[in-house]
């Protein structure tokens, strides 16, 4: 990773290629022969431009190599570099709506194009790395795409991210000028999920890699059902059968855990690990601000199902209910996240919280308020600790 010297690039004469937008409301298609904001950092996988000195320290190296995990993930050849633009103050007066060409402005958040360059008014941006890393071997019809990055990307809370509604063929016949209707992206999201589930990962990725950008409705609901006696409709009677959940549950963390640093080495049965995590603007991997909170990742592993109490304190002055949170790093139904209040360190009934943990690996996020960043002390515990 090394600072850059300044340097601007457009992108002239290569035409206009398919781009993927997240906003809600009206389509977006490829820009051409804006001036691409300065890159001013670049590590691995990843070169980086735009408001970046308004954001944390912790991005861009999370970014890069979460890059790197994505790349393994999807199994591209990862030779290709992603390039980010933060353009949340857009400092040099270029609406994001410009670089994805976009009418509508408002909900425009991100777009990814096929040249693997990412404009982004949020910071860190999983969803659309996943369409990033992805472009790299062309982007599969939209709805694969979406329910793809959907299912691998963030953990944020924007909109369209609840239960999934409306029926998978309704959805994959949504799609007009590779727009998804924002509120297919839950059902999208969820169908990966149950698909991935079905074949697992890399046959689910050479399926949906084998449906073009351009295919018709027809044609991707002929290569999910490829295999499946009774064609589409029975699969998706199979998958009107299983059970539905939101987001935040069924997302898959396994690559955001494999960047995350360990929250301990070893727990103890008898005693409490204490583990001090600073979140703020300095720590080298907290990352943020996104909807105005910054946070960190840890990652630590269970061995032994059992109880385990947690206890957070905190020496900041700002509730936060869901200022903890845990989540099985693989993705699913039965993978919710579990929120964990973080006491005041003054709070006379500060207790731990018991939480039922099965054998397996966790991200644990760390959360604070923007406007009041503070070290967060974990207390851990379980009789399956050894
Ligand atoms: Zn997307």
């Amino acid at each position: 990773m090394r600072r850059l010297a300044s340097r601007s690039h457009t992108r002239g004469g290569r035409g206009l290629g398919p781009c993927l937008c997240l906003l809600v409301g009206a389509g977006c298609s490829d820009s051409q022969d804006v001036p691409l904001p300065e890159i001013k950092w670049q590590g691995e996988h990843l070169r980086a431009g735009g408001d970046l000195d308004t954001a944390c320290e912790g991005n861009l190296p999370y970014m890069d190599a979460l890059i790197g995990e994505l790349q393994h993930r999807l199994g591209t050849p990862g030779e290709g570099i992603v390039d980010f633009y933060y353009v949340a103050a857009q400092t040099d007066g270029t609406p994001l709506r410009d670089y994805c060409e976009s009418a509508d402005s408002g909900g425009l958040l991100a777009c990814t194009n096929d040249r693997q360059e990412v404009f982004s008014r949020a910071i860190p941006h999983e969803h659309e790395l996943v369409h990033a890393v992805d472009a790299e071997v062309g982007f599969s019809q939209t709805f694969l795409e979406e329910g793809l990055a959907e299912f691998l990307g963030d953990d944020g809370r924007m909109a369209g991210r609840g239960e999934p509604t409306g029926s998978v063929a309704d959805a994959i016949a949504s799609v007009t000028r590779g727009n998804l209707p924002l509120g297919y992206y839950g059902v999208a999201g969820h169908f990966v999920s149950f698909l991935e589930g079905r074949l697992g990962t890399g046959e689910l990725i050479e399926r949906i890699d084998a449906v073009d950008f351009e295919a018709s409705a027809d044609d991707v609901e002929a290569a999910l059902a490829m295999g499946v006696r009774g064609g589409f409709p029975a699969l998706e009677q199979q998958y009107e059968a299983t059970p539905k959940c939101a987001r935040a549950s069924y997302r898959d963390a396994e690559s955001m855990c494999n960047v995350a640093a360990p929250l301990f080495d070893r727990c103890s049965p008898d005693e409490d690990t204490i583990v001090d995590v600073a979140i703020d603007r300095a720590s080298e991997d907290v990352l943020g601000p996104r909807e105005e909170e910054i946070w960190a990742y840890r990652t630590f592993e269970i061995v032994n199902s059992g109880v385990y109490r947690v206890l957070a304190v905190r020496g900041g002055a700002v509730y936060l209910p869901e200022g903890l949170e845990i989540k099985p790093c693989g993705g699913g139904c039965d993978s919710p996240p579990i929120s964990i209040e973080v006491f005041d360190e003054q709070e006379l009934f500060a207790s731990d919280t018991d939480v039922d943990l099965e054998t397996g690996r966790y991200l644990m996020r760390v959360t604070r308020p923007v406007s009041d960043p503070a070290s967060v002390r974990i207390q851990f515990r379980g009789d399956g600790c050894e």
